[in-house]
């Protein structure tokens, strides 16, 4: 195994194994282990018709003890488990995530990269509905796998700021559709308006609320937070993800004594914000340098420089992953 951890970016890199549970006859059997990258599957199986599928996406880490840690897996499961109920899908038990999760670092140990590489392991839990047929019902049938790759560094040089776009083009997601879970269909309806925003030089779409387009929603794939005298504010809405490493972030800025606020953000908002970033298991936080908005053509700048609370709590956060700070929230998962 040769692989240069300077050179990681986001892509699929082979690793020893993966990990494999199905459900069948009401039950799910024992855990598979395989070397197999490929599954197996009929051509009228649901998830590849009515997109019967769901994700996770988490990160374990080579701490400065040289010990590998696993971040928060305990509410990927929870998030799983509730994508998997809105999706009729059967329900992998908290045990089976976490156990599928820890044994796929565990088995793939030599692919965590090194500490001070600033790369890390990405594990990719995926539950995806098995049931062959070609009516649209729900899939009494199901393949839960988590397998990994690793990561380069989200920010080679230090982070650096994002430039973001307003675009009403398309909806991420609708208040009563499926934006609250994490199913691949929510990608596919941000693809289209996510390419035409790279293609002119912007890193992310902010998506705004489907009723109104008046409040925001997200940042691309990722959480959006605003600062504004000592207060952490993120929106609340039914068709946001609720991000993990959000969650994270706001009990970090509790802990420092700041506010945080969880409400409706109109757009009008944001040039009352010092600060605003996106944020999610990827990079832990973007920071926003402009949002321009297609339609009424205002840009909001926060400037070229991170702001002092994001990096305050980025490093707090990396700390913590990196065992380089007591997980004194109990956060991470230590692989013996
Ligand atoms: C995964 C995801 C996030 C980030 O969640 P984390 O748990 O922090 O990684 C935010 N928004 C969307 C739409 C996502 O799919």
């Amino acid at each position: 195994m040769k692989v240069d951890w300077s050179k990681l970016g986001f892509d699929y890199v082979k690793t020893n194994v993966n990990i494999r549970y199905e459900y069948k006859g009401g039950q799910w059997s024992e855990m598979q282990v395989t070397e197999d990258e490929y599954i197996p599957m009929h051509i009228s199986t649901t998830c590849l018709h009515y997109g019967l599928e769901c994700f996770e996406g988490l990160k374990a880490f080579k701490g400065a003890d040289g010990k590998v840690r696993i971040f928060r897996m305990d509410e990927n499961a929870k998030r799983m488990q509730s994508s998997a109920r809105k999706l009729c899908l059967p329900i992998p038990t908290q045990a089976i995530f976490e156990q599928a999760c820890y044994e796929c670092v565990k088995r793939n140990i030599d692919f965590v990269p090194p500490y001070g590489s600033g790369a890390s392991l990405y594990l990719r839990p995926l539950l995806i509905g098995t049931k062959v047929g070609l009516g649209v019902k729900s899939s009494p049938e199901a393949m839960f796998i988590v397998f990994c790759s690793p990561v380069g560094a989200y920010f080679k040089d230090g982070m650096k700021p994002i430039k973001v776009v307003i675009d009403r083009i398309q909806d991420r997601a609708a208040p009563r559709g499926t934006g609250d879970i994490k199913a691949g269909g929510n990608y596919a309806s941000s693809i289209l308006s996510g390419e035409k925003a790279h293609v002119n030089g912007y890193s992310n779409v902010m998506y705004l609320d489907a009723v109104e387009h008046k409040y925001i929603e997200e940042c691309g794939a990722a959480n959006f937070f605003g600062i504004k005298d000592n207060t952490y504010v993120t929106p609340k809405s039914p068709s946001i993800l609720p991000s993990i490493t959000n969650k994270s972030l706001r009990q970090l800025a509790q802990h420092l004594g700041m506010k945080v606020e969880e409400r409706p953000i109109a757009v009008d908002e944001l040039g009352e914000f010092s600060e605003a970033g996106a944020c999610g298991t990827a990079a832990v936080i973007s920071p926003i340098e402009s949002v321009f908005d297609i339609d009424t053509e205002k840009i909001v700048r926060y400037g070229e420089e991170v702001g002092p609370v994001s990096l305050k709590l980025y490093n707090m956060l990396q700390d913590i992953q990196y065992g380089r700070a007591e997980d004194i929230f109990g956060w991470t998962k230590v692989v013996e």
